[in-house]
């Protein structure tokens, strides 16, 4: 009974802890594909850009409380604030509940936050910054030094991953004319590999690239000029990242076992 009270204690505080850093990344999905520093200046509205006070930067209950508006211009502010905050919270718990708490889960639940900023600076402005994509794929190595997948497998999964995205960007390139694959994919599978390996960096492809036809096939039957339409393939990739650094490896497993 104890055990399972501290262990609902735990979750309750990695989720407010979620919360908080929620609302960090709301600030990077802003800034960061716009160039600016996520530093300075403090939190305030893009609008009439008043500075916020502590208790307008609450995560999800100001954004309730002040019924989606600037409490100083009444701008609207976007949906995705609250979103990311509860998504960042609910991914933290998930993973909380689904691994075991050691470092690796550190690992993970940084790669989650790390993701969700990519899901979301694709959607909106069709960027992956640098400072995550390369970023992260430099802490990746680092952590893989020490964590599974080991270095080597992540070395792979960064050579690997790069290379095969920017090949197939490439040969689309020469056969299209037109770009099909931005380098901000590619070096984001390069970060993808280093975190998850070289075999869940390839499952991630496989999923996402399923996702992405299958929704370019829909956009394509609702007669929407899908083989112009660029997808934010970054937005797919996302997801599909965490499925595999959750799920992968039993799938894995389960689908090599056919060959042994
Ligand atoms: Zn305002």
């Amino acid at each position: 009974m104890s055990e399972t009270l501290s262990s609902a204690a735990m979750l309750t505080c990695l989720g407010v802890l979620g919360l908080l850093v929620g609302s960090f990344l709301n600030v990077c999905i802003h800034r960061l594909p716009r160039d600016l520093s996520i530093a300075f200046p403090a939190s305030h509205c893009p609008s009439c850009h008043t500075p916020l006070r502590w208790s307008h930067n609450v995560p999800v209950v100001s954004w309730l409380v002040l019924g989606g508006r600037c409490a100083f211009c009444s701008a609207p502010i976007h949906w995705r604030y609250p979103v990311v905050e509860l998504a960042n919270a609910a991914l933290w718990v998930l993973h909380a509940w689904w691994l075991p708490w050691d470092a690796l889960f550190i690992v993970r639940i940084a790669f989650a936050s790390a993701l969700l900023v990519l899901f979301f600076t694709d959607l909106d402005c069709r960027i992956l910054p640098n400072e995550i994509t390369l970023g992260g794929t430099v802490a990746g190595l680092l952590a893989a030094v020490f964590l599974p997948p080991g270095i080597v497998n992540a070395l792979l999964g960064v050579l690997l991953g790069g290379g095969v995205l920017w090949a197939t960007g490439a040969a689309y390139e020469r056969l299209r004319g037109v770009e099909g694959m931005g380098m901000g994919d590619v070096k984001m599978l390069a970060m993808i590999g280093a975190v998850l390996g070289w075999q869940l960096m390839l499952l991630t492809l496989v999923w996402s690239s399923l996702a992405g036809g299958l929704l370019g096939a829909v956009l394509l039957a609702r007669r929407a000029d899908a083989r112009t339409t660029a997808l934010p393939f970054g937005s797919f990739l996302a997801p599909a990242a965490l499925a595999a650094s959750l799920v992968g490896q039993p799938v894995l497993d389960w689908y090599l076992g056919f060959y042994r």
